[in-house]
């Protein structure tokens, strides 16, 4: 008689040798076509702002990277693209960006690796800027690379810069994790929520929380959201933020993927500092938790309206 351990065991065998043959030699990451790098100018805020304020002032011009397109970035662009023999409108778009982008790589520092790693930040890699491309900025760009099957070498390129600039952040094209990906671990994406279907991420007070995806974003306040947004999201569905400490963006501001909306608290209804988080589509309270994982995965989410509506409580 075989025992049926020992045939589990061989089967066990087979199929790990066949992973590993996958992994070694199924996995050629898929040729994908760069996406538009993204329009901004006087008006526009968030993180490309901020990056491109960044490499503005690598190219020498002296202007805050404070995330808002304001007078002296304008005045900036227009003399970089003086300079450069572009168009002058002030405005930074597909011919504007490719100028723009410095190549960087571990070792290198200054404002074009401050850019770098806000940048890398929408997509949720929660890096210190502080214009040193360390270790840590150099796993994330490997990481980054990896999951939109590019050229993994860990150089910032003019590629990745695309990739990185061209879309919202947080992996899946353009959404975002609602908070800096270094915070929890994956396992808190799926925590049961009780009594109803939303999801409570405990980070401390302070923790930067991003918008999940472009869209518009409303102030609330109240007694049980404390402070808050309601962002109406492009994709249809409602992302609704409550018990932050302070808030980032003005009320009907239009927003990105991974912009910076405001800090998480413990304001309202709360018992601790967490950040609460519900979405709502199709008329229906909807478990965020299959959404959170796959942006955590780095891979499309979800539709919002086809996430569950039970299972998700306990
Ligand atoms: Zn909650």
């Amino acid at each position: 008689m075989i025992p049926v351990t020992r045939f589990s065991r061989a089967w066990i065998a087979v199929a790990t040798v066949c992973v590993a043959a996958l992994l070694s030699f199924g996995l050629t990451p898929p040729a994908v076509a760069a996406p538009s790098w993204p329009v901004i100018s006087n008006g526009s805020s968030g993180p490309d702002v901020a990056s491109a304020q960044f490499l503005l002032r690598s190219h020498g011009h002296d202007i805050a990277a404070d995330g808002q397109f304001g007078p002296a970035t304008e005045g900036a662009t227009r003399s970089f693209q003086q300079s450069r023999g572009y168009g002058v409108d002030g405005i930074i778009g597909a011919e504007t960006w490719p100028g723009l982008i410095v190549t960087v790589r571990q070792g290198d520092s200054g404002d074009a690796v401050a850019a770098a790693q806000t940048a890398l930040n929408k997509h949720g890699y929660g890096l210190a800027v502080d214009g040193q491309f360390g270790p840590a900025t150099a796993s994330a760009a490997t990481a980054f690379q990896s999951a939109k099957g590019l050229a993994v070498d860990g150089i910032i390129g003019p590629q990745t810069w695309q990739n990185l600039l061209g879309q919202g952040g947080g992996g899946g094209g353009s959404y975002s994790l609602p908070i800096p990906r270094g915070t929890l671990s994956r396992g808190y994406y799926n925590a049961p929520h009780h009594t109803y279907p939303a999801l409570d991420l405990p980070v401390g007070t302070g923790t930067p929380v991003y918008a999940v995806h472009s869209g518009v974003a409303t102030r609330v306040s109240n007694d049980r959201c404390g402070l808050g947004y309601s962002l109406a999201g492009d994709d249809g569905a409602t992302y609704f933020y409550c018990h932050l400490s302070a808030y980032g963006v003005g009320s009907g501001a239009r927003v990105n993927a991974g912009a910076h909306l405001g800090s998480s608290g413990n304001t309202g209804n709360s018992t601790g500092p967490h950040l609460h988080l519900e979405v709502i589509a199709g008329g229906a309270q909807r478990c965020p938790q299959p959404a959170m994982l796959a942006i955590y995965d780095g891979v499309s989410p979800p539709s919002p309206g086809s996430l569950p509506t039970s299972g998700c409580v306990g």
